[in-house]
């Protein structure tokens, strides 16, 4: 049972704020002995315990059966107060009520995760990504003999995604031999705790390992996160040494990326780091007008100039911007003139780009409203689309609006498992697509979200 528990520690830490572990989790000791069916964890407190059942017990079942299964029954009980006979700790039974995860999903079809739109054809260079521009198109020419691994780092929106995927696009088209991989670090995280809970660890590293092409997009995010660092590594050398290409985003440079191991921090150091900075005015009309042109908007140059200036440090909101003026322009039927941007832009342009955080409470509140449900329909597991319907599309604006990760978007929404969060971004994300309605409902959410900051 130590050896469980000291496996199920680790894949808590991944999944739980450090000062939740460390306060909770952490001082939890499992009972000695027991017959291998039965986990006892001790608590040092009654109120310690108190806030364990009634706070982590979901946590710590999930965990359990992730590397165990269903068999373990899990109890707790305060530390040193041996259980009287008539105060059995109350056993848990480890079955969880909510949506059934879809995952693990058919991953034996080629999917590369890549999105097509992210080309170079549709990358504007200019002095701020010139370096990483030339570095990726190099590797796209030359996988795993130019540069492995390419590390790209830079601050939030600045084309990091964009630039990694079009070595894949590029290499999908001149190479179609060859295996492309896109993963985000989150992702990949999960499916390795989704790989411990199906028991399919050999599948998992199976997969990766098959890859001649991995994209690992914003590594940070398993900074402090031990078990996919060891499982990361691992991958990472194996890759390396088959001499496979490595490419890694990250927002920011391997030094300054807390909570690293040394040893994964070095290897990602090894072969060319290359960072983007944002993107100078000239620049930053180049891609207004090249985005203009893709999506077949008439874009004035004053137009183009005035978003521009208004928005310097991050092209998604620059391209946001775009957007927004010119589904304005086309509701109103109006054409973009300035005086039309002037009037759809004031709000965006009136507040400081550092905006408070929005809050998962706030969104689940927005999207209540809107789509008049309440609130304790979003938390609940009523599986009729009309409550399950705004529910995922609320974790789904949780996931573009908040740093959350999946499992804590879970949490707050009574208590969903990390892959029914997973789902419901993915089938949102996919449905926009062909769904103008349900485009035009997001639309509008995310606009009253933008407002309401
Ligand atoms: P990051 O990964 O650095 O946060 P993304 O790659 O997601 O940023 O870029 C945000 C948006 O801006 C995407 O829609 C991307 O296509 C666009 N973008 C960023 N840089 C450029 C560029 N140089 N040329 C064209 N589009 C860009
Ligand atoms: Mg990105």
């Amino acid at each position: 049972m130590d050896a469980l528990w000291s496996q199920a520690l680790a894949l808590l830490q991944e999944q739980l704020a450090p000062q939740l572990y460390d306060a909770w989790i952490k001082p939890l000791r499992p009972a000695p002995g027991g017959d291998g069916s039965r986990l006892l964890l001790l608590a040092p407190s009654t109120f310690a315990l108190d806030r364990v059942q009634s706070r982590f017990r979901n946590d710590i079942e999930q965990a359990v059966v992730a590397l165990a299964g269903d068999g373990v029954k899990i109890a707790f009980q305060v530390d040193g107060n041996p259980a009287r006979p008539e105060s059995a700790p109350a056993t848990v039974t480890t079955s969880r009520e909510e949506e059934p995860p879809p995952l693990p999903r058919d991953r034996d079809k080629q999917e590369t995760g890549l999105d097509p739109r992210y080309t170079f054809e549709s990358f504007v260079v200019g002095g701020c990504n010139q370096f990483v521009h030339a570095a990726a198109a190099r590797v796209a020419e030359l996988p795993a003999k130019a540069y492995n691994p390419l590390f790209i780092h830079g601050g939030v929106g600045l084309g990091k995604t964009h630039i990694m995927q079009a070595i894949g696009n590029r290499l999908q088209q001149t190479r179609p031999e060859l295996k492309i991989l896109y993963i985000s670090s989150e992702k990949f995280m999960l499916q390795l705790i989704n790989s411990l809970r199906f028991q399919r660890v050999f599948d998992f590293k199976e997969n990766f390992r098959s890859v001649d092409i991995l994209l690992v997009d914003d590594i940070q995010f398993i900074a402090g996160k031990k078990a996919t660092q060891e499982e990361f590594f691992h991958t990472f050398n194996a890759l390396f040494e088959a001499n496979k290409q490595i490419v890694l985003t990250s927002d920011s440079f391997p030094n300054e990326i807390e909570h690293l191991e040394e040893r994964l921090r070095s290897r990602l150091r090894m072969g060319l780091v290359a960072d983007m900075q944002p993107p100078e005015l000239e620049t930053r009309v180049a891609i207004l007008k090249k985005k203009a042109a893709m999506e077949g908007l008439d874009l004035q140059d004053d137009v183009a100039f005035f978003l521009a200036e208004a928005i310097h440090s991050n092209v998604r909101d620059l391209i946001g911007a775009l957007i927004r003026v010119s589904a304005y322009a086309s509701l109103t039927r109006q054409p973009v003139t300035m005086g039309l941007v002037r009037t759809s832009m004031r709000e965006m342009t009136r507040q400081p780009e550092r905006q408070e955080p929005l809050s998962i409470e706030r969104i689940q509140e927005t999207v209540a409203t809107f789509y008049r449900v309440q609130m304790a329909d979003l938390h609940s597991t009523t599986r009729a689309r009309a409550i399950s319907r705004p529910r995922q599309i609320a974790m789904f604006l949780c996931k573009q609006f908040t740093a959350h990760s999946y499992p804590e978007i879970g949490r707050q929404f009574g208590g969903k498992d990390h892959t029914t969060v997973l789902y419901a971004v993915e089938k949102i994300e996919e449905e926009k697509m062909r769904n103008p309605q349900l485009a035009q409902e997001l639309d509008t959410l995310s606009g009253q979200l933008r407002k309401n900051t």
